[in-house]
């Protein structure tokens, strides 16, 4: 399985970005969190999802800084 790169966190802008699997009420969700300060992105349908959305939130920031 091809391996999707995590931004660096848009809060605190460390790279120690994990990504994981939940049972949440019987299903598998994705989420996808910061170690160094906590931020995480609700959970989705699946990993991948999940690590889409949180690059997403990380251009946005990106974008804002500029
Ligand atoms: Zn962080």
């Amino acid at each position: 399985m091809k391996e999707i790169k995590l931004k660096p966190c848009p809060f605190c802008g460390r790279e120690d970005i994990r990504a994981k699997i939940m049972n949440h009420e019987g299903y598998d969700v994705g989420i996808v969190f910061c170690i160094n300060c906590g931020a995480q992105i609700r959970a989705f349908n699946s990993q991948a999802e999940a690590i889409e959305a949180w690059n997403r939130r990380a251009e946005i920031v990106e974008d804002e800084n500029e």
